[in-house]
């Protein structure tokens, strides 16, 4: 049986069905409706956060909250999906990059410091929870401090991360989701900004529909990322389902931890944070080793991928980086396994016998060579 490497969460038709209905009903179709009011509290509840705003997607997310914080200069991690550094400079924020910690993949504070030491001139920092593991956010808090820089988190894989029960979201000035149906909760295509403060949720809300003012009043020119009342309905649907979902990926999550801790390296986790099973990264350095066991999940009809590769920094040369060396060695040897809501303990199993057979055979083959 094959075994996939994610598998979008499908809304129950019955209850999208009643969704839709409301909407044709009222004939309310985008612009702010009864479904993206009922989505943004239902989920500011279920998040525990302030100031969400709703989001066509999760990079025009990014784009919006550095526009809404003045960000013009930011530097950020070159550990991400594309989407992190791409809709900076989309954006035309001039962007840098700062090396990750080895051992959690976020962005190090310690270094960060050390860039901010020497070139003091960014009006932000832009870091990723990467893979749903939250950044040291303390530090990074204090770094920002000292240095007066405003904090944007692309929290596109941290969708109901708490840190000792307080949501990731709150940490910053404002955090970034993406609902893209491929993420633990979406809503097709879709995303939202969680702002600290409400004077700048209040901008948002402006800037994502042209810009204009109460009263029909133009102001600063804005952009049209709105999230319409269709896929409102999707995640109003799925937001009834996702306990058990969550529940069940962090189970799968933990399983595959335990099982894989001696067998490959895996990233260290943020110790008092909750765990939503976004994603399943395991680093094999070896090349060797590493094309084997992509062979042999290949072989055994496993999806995986090798995610995230390149390091940003080499993928956008032309942009300032202090060297990126962590980066660059785990973008070189990241892979991500299957994990997804339709897993069983049973696939968790199967994947994990393939990679420690092919392991173990590769180790026997080295000490037979020698
Ligand atoms: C998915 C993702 C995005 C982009 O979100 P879209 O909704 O697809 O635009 C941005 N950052 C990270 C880290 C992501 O994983």
């Amino acid at each position: 049986m094959a075994i996939s490497l994610n598998s979008p969460l499908t809304p129950d038709l019955n209850k999208l069905t009643n969704y839709l209905s409301q909407v044709n009903e009222s004939g309310w179709y985008t612009n702010f409706g009864p479904l993206h009011q009922l989505l943004t509290e239902r989920l500011e509840e279920y998040l525990g956060v302030e100031n969400l705003l709703l989001v066509s997607n999760g990079t025009l997310a990014i784009q919006v909250a550095c526009k809404a914080l003045n960000i013009n200069s930011a530097i950020t991690t070159p550990f991400s999906f594309v989407a992190t550094t791409s809709s900076l400079l989309w954006q035309g924020i001039e962007t840098a990059f700062s090396d990750i910690d080895a051992k959690s993949y976020n962005l190090c504070p310690k270094t960060l410091d050390k860039a901010l030491m020497q070139v003091d001139h960014y009006d932000g920092i832009v870091a990723t929870h990467v893979y749903g593991n939250p950044c040291d956010v303390e530090s990074l808090a204090k770094v920002a401090h000292k240095y007066n820089k405003k904090i944007v988190y692309d929290a596109a894989h941290a969708f109901a991360v708490n840190i000792k029960n307080k949501s990731v979201l709150n940490f910053g000035d404002a955090s970034t989701l993406s609902f893209h149906a491929t993420k633990v909760f979406h809503t097709v295509e879709g995303g939202a900004i969680v702002f600290k403060h409400k004077a700048d949720y209040e901008k948002a809300k402006k800037l994502i529909n042209f810009g204009i003012q109460a009263g029909g009043k133009l102001g600063e020119p804005g952009i049209n990322a709105k999230l319409n009342e269709y896929q409102c309905a999707v995640g109003l649907t799925l937001l009834e389902q996702i306990d058990s979902v969550l529940e069940h990926r962090a189970y799968l999550f933990e399983l595959y931890r335990n099982k894989l801790k001696d067998i490959v390296e895996l990233p260290k986790w943020h110790m008092d944070a909750s765990v939503n099973g976004a994603y399943m990264p395991i680093f094999i350095g070896c090349e060797k080793q590493q094309t084997a066991v992509l062979n042999a999940l290949a072989e055994h009809k496993i999806q995986s991928r090798r995610y995230f590769t390149p390091s940003l920094d080499l993928a956008y040369p032309q942009l300032k980086s202090d060297g990126c060396n962590n980066s660059q060695k785990l973008a070189g040897g990241v892979i991500c396994l299957p994990l997804h809501g339709y897993m069983e303990a049973s696939d968790i199993n199967s994947v994990v016998n393939v990679i420690e057979m092919t392991l173990k055979q590769k180790n026997d083959e080295k000490v037979t060579t020698i």
